[in-house]
């Protein structure tokens, strides 16, 4: 958390199979400031997903009600499916002082750049391709054609990696954790996310300053 009592808003993206899920996972295990933020998703549910844990699974009409109500703080379409970040949850929890992750992707991640610059966001990359390919294969839980189709969406998400503030590679699980952690910590020094402290130092240095005047 940074030294202001508002919350971190933290972008964590990744190559679809990058193994974001597992560190997030680990994340909120060892760390108890973070909360992740649950999306919507007009995707249907895989095996062992849970309403309201994984997701919020609801259906396309539901998912334009809440844009129209302007519900969500960005969403975005990814293979066929709409996916968005409640509003709500994400204002209470970084008010009360909780760093809120949210774990979406390249379009959703600018969307958030615009709207909350001091957000921190970092991507998620395998060592290599091949790695990834490999994963996404093991991980048996997608068809060869939506394989196909994240491959292909990695080849346009690669080119957004330059407006990303930190890029960590998952090779071994426990590193890529400290180091997800570390690059938060320190991009929470930034100029960007201590502006309340900035602003309310300046305010004290005029206010003894006029005394003494
Ligand atoms: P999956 O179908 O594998 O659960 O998610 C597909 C992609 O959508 C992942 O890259 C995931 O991070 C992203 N995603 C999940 N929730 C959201 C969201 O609320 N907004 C956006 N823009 N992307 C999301």
């Amino acid at each position: 958390m940074s030294q202001t009592n508002k919350g971190s808003l933290i972008v964590l993206s990744g190559f679809s199979g990058a193994g974001k899920g597992t560190i997030v996972k680990s994340l909120l295990e060892k760390y108890p400031n973070y909360i992740l933020s649950i999306s919507c998703t007009t995707r249907k549910p895989r095996e062992g997903e849970v309403d309201g844990r994984e997701y919020f699974f609801i259906t396309e009409e539901a998912f334009t009600e809440k844009i129209e109500k302007d519900e969500l703080l960005e969403h975005a379409r990814y293979v066929d499916c709409s996916y968005g970040t409640p509003r709500d949850f994400v204002e209470k929890m970084r008010n009360a002082g909780r760093d809120v992750i949210l774990e979406i992707e390249a379009q959703g991640a600018a969307i958030i750049r615009m709207k909350c610059p001091d957000a921190i966001l970092v991507f998620i990359m395998t060592p290599s391709a091949q790695e990834l390919e490999k994963r996404l294969t093991e991980r048996g839980t997608d068809s060869p054609e939506k394989i196909a189709k994240r491959l292909r969406r990695a080849e346009e998400e690669i080119k957004c990696i330059p407006d990303y503030d930190a890029v960590i590679v998952n090779d071994d699980l426990d590193r890529a954790v400290e180091d997800v952690h570390q690059a938060i910590r320190v991009l929470g020094w930034r100029p960007c996310s201590r502006q309340e402290l900035i602003r309310s130092f300046a305010e004290g240095l005029s206010g003894i300053n006029g005394k003494r005047a």
